[in-house]
């Protein structure tokens, strides 16, 4: 299979899935046509790139439907030059779609495999401007802090304060929260001052468990 092949399928992904469900952000729809997702899910499943859902990327974990990395990426209403911080990224898709419309990328998963690799694709693809770490994404990035963005991709309890303290303050963040394995709901946060946060509900999710100190404790995966 060659990249015009490859090209066509992923401007057509973008008409029906992306742009045919209401996502408007110029910015975004820019983004979702740019990035090569062929070159981010596992060699056996590139045939399946554009498919209208998630797929397996290895270790348990999966690469988000192209529908549900837009609207997040959208929800989080990015100026362009933003600092932002992704946490869970796995195959690094996510992350190189918010590399095309914010400055900097700090972006956090807590299997080793799976962050060596997407650290290799996304280099590979020539997203500098996105940084891999290895730990436990909900304790963020400290030292980068405040971000104007946040994004989770995988679902949690609640929303950890360590990332709500690591918001600006007119920032937005994005996450899925409910239950462990039945469904979550896709939350946005925006940060109004130092002290108020406001919650929305963007409807409903399901995404793999974030483990970790403000996760769900770690199980079998
Ligand atoms: N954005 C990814 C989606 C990956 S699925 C993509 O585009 O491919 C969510 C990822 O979150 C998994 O790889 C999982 O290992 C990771 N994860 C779960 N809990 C985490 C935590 N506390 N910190 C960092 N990563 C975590």
């Amino acid at each position: 299979m060659n990249g015009p092949d490859f090209t066509a399928r992923r401007f057509s992904m973008v008409d029906h899935q992306i742009r045919g469900r209401g996502i408007v952000s110029p910015g975004v729809l820019a983004a979702m046509g740019r990035v090569r997702r062929e070159n981010f899910v596992i060699r056996r499943l590139r045939e399946q790139a554009y498919d209208d859902g998630p797929l397996p990327i290895g270790q348990g974990q999966t690469i988000s439907q192209p529908y549900i990395v837009a609207l997040m990426v959208e929800a989080l209403g990015l100026e362009n030059g933003a600092k932002v911080l992704d946490v869970g990224t796995g195959s690094g898709y996510g992350a190189a779609v918010l590399a095309c419309i914010a400055g900097e990328v700090f972006s956090i998963e807590r299997l080793a495999t799976l962050a060596r690799r997407a650290r290799r694709t996304l280099l590979a693809e020539r997203f500098l401007n996105v940084h891999v770490r290895c730990g436990d994404g909900t304790l963020g990035w400290p030292e980068e802090a405040p971000f104007q963005g946040i994004v989770v991709a995988a679902g949690g309890p609640g929303v950890p304060e360590t990332l709500k303290q690591q918001l600006a303050v007119g920032g937005h963040l994005v996450m899925p929260v409910g239950s462990e394995f039945n469904g979550q709901a896709l939350f946005r946060m925006t940060r109004l001052s130092r002290s108020d946060f406001a919650q929305e509900s963007l409807g409903g999710v399901r995404f793999v468990p974030l483990r970790g100190a403000a996760g769900w404790p770690s199980g079998g995966d």
